[in-house]
């Protein structure tokens, strides 16, 4: 059988490793358009600011590794240009083999999603860039070191916006962060974002919110912009992470089913409408696990998941995706914010009537030293059925959501909160659990 993948990084290296796995004779062919396959995209706001201090610590695999453990022929700066389903070949752009056609059995498809660029004036300047992959980190690492540069300005609080806001002020840079809408990380209601502002706010980096971008001008070694309310700024760096469209371009004509956006529709197997053609990541629409509409969420999880099950399916097994509940995470200074499932505003849209408590327990028994307070938000609905949380605060944050993400995932109510059995000692928690709270407090 012979397999070829499109894209070497979350998606397609994941079901590269589990389809050899399950298959010892497959012929695995992985194309990447860049140099790099299997880098941590997560990881690079964090190398840009600091913390992550050596580059080769990005990749988690190279090609060579990847070609020495698991038998697959990797092969960058190979772009797939084409996709002819019909007689079962892709056309791929290489650097060093010039233009060809590779034949398949079956194919995988994990082209990721690239950085927006809308048609703004101005915003083909060389100081406003996007951040996705390595080159681009290279280019705003290169910039941010270079002697003059002093202040940035971050367009978008998104996930990306924030931790490279985050990250550039720990490079001591003047950071400037401009959101569109009326709060910064649109997973997170209101009521608890406004923690993370703060947070933001007391750092040091100026916050501009309900204000989006009408155009940018090159000065000398600046970018001015200019917002909707006619508000200018100016900075010597910009960075535009105003969200992210699924990089399939070169699908348009090849017959697959796209979604409004351009993403890719797939069935719970991952497979696509055309026979043996599946896909995975940030490329594909998927089904919102709470309110069961199609949507899109750009995760590192989901992406690795959807991989191995596509490679599961070619593989002749049964396994199938359930759908994304969107749990997420970041870090603010010295806060933690997180979320699973949906949010007052997904619920609303969705037409689903839902009830809200907010609890604001601490971190681990308060007699124990540096035990922190944190606010849990719970949702749930009329017969308990929980639907999401939030939680923000300095410790143990992390483990509240991932319990309550566990427990929606298996259709958990408020009443399967109570009943939860979790680890304790002062150190780590309380007799009762934040979790176990949350779901007293509902009840
Ligand atoms: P990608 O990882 O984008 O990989 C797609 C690859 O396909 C790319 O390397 C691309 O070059 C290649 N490609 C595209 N088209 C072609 C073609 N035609 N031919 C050949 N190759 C092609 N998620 C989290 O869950 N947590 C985080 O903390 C987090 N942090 C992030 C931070 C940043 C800065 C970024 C950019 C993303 C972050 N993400 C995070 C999102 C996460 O990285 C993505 O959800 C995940 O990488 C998606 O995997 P993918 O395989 O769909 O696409």
């Amino acid at each position: 059988k012979k397999v070829l993948i499109v894209g070497g990084v979350a998606g397609g290296a994941s079901a590269a490793a589990r389809l050899r796995r399950l298959d010892e004779d497959a012929e695995i062919i992985l194309f990447e358009r860049d140099d790099y396959i299997s880098f941590a995209n997560c990881g690079l706001p964090y190398y840009i600011g600091g913390t992550i201090t050596k580059r080769e610590r990005l990749m988690v695999q190279t090609p060579e590794d990847m070609q020495a453990r698991f038998n697959i022929d990797v092969r960058i700066r190979s772009e797939v240009i084409r996709l002819d389903a019909a007689n079962k070949k892709v056309l791929v752009r290489s650097q060093s083999r010039g233009t060809y056609e590779e034949s398949y059995d079956a194919l995988i498809l994990s082209p990721g999603a690239k950085a927006l660029r809308p048609n703004i004036p101005g915003i083909d300047s060389e100081r406003i860039l996007t951040l996705r992959n390595i080159p681009d980190t290279d280019a705003i690492k290169g910039l941010v070191d270079q002697k003059g540069v002093q202040s940035a300005i971050i367009i978008g609080g998104g996930f990306v916006g924030v931790e490279m806001a985050e990250n550039l002020r720990e490079q001591g840079l003047n950071v400037t962060l401009v959101e569109a809408a009326p709060h910064i990380l649109a997973p997170f209601d209101t009521d608890m974002v406004v923690l993370a502002e703060k947070k933001l706010v007391a750092h040091g980096i100026r916050l501009i919110l309900n204000d989006g971008v009408k155009s940018f001008q090159d000065l000398e070694n600046q970018v001015e912009v200019t917002l909707a309310s006619n508000r200018k700024l100016q900075g010597d760096l910009i960075i535009l992470a105003i969200g992210v469209i699924p990089d399939t371009g070169f699908l348009k004509e090849s017959g697959l089913e796209l979604g409004p956006k351009g993403h890719l529709i797939v069935n719970e197997r991952m497979a696509t409408n055309l026979p043996h053609v599946y896909a995975a990541g940030d490329a594909v629409e998927v089904l919102d696990y709470i309110t069961k509409t199609k949507t899109a969420i750009p995760l590192a999880g989901p992406a690795n998941k959807q991989g191995r099950i596509a490679a599961d399916n070619i593989a002749g097994l049964n396994s199938t995706y359930k759908g994304t509940q969107g749990t997420s995470i970041i870090k603010i200074f010295e806060l933690t914010a997180a979320s699973t499932g949906a949010n007052e505003r997904t619920l609303q849209r969705a037409n689903l009537p839902y009830h809200v408590i907010h609890i604001h327990p601490v971190s681990h028994a308060s007699y124990y030293p540096n035990a922190y307070p944190m606010t849990l938000k719970l949702i749930f609905g009329a017969d308990g059925r929980i639907f999401g949380a939030q939680g923000i605060g300095r410790d143990g944050v992390d483990k509240r959501i991932d319990v309550i993400s566990t427990v929606i995932r298996l259709g958990g109510t408020v009443e399967d909160l109570t009943e939860l059995e979790l680890a304790y000692a002062p150190p780590f928690s309380s007799a009762k659990d934040p979790v176990n709270m949350a779901g007293y407090v509902a009840q």
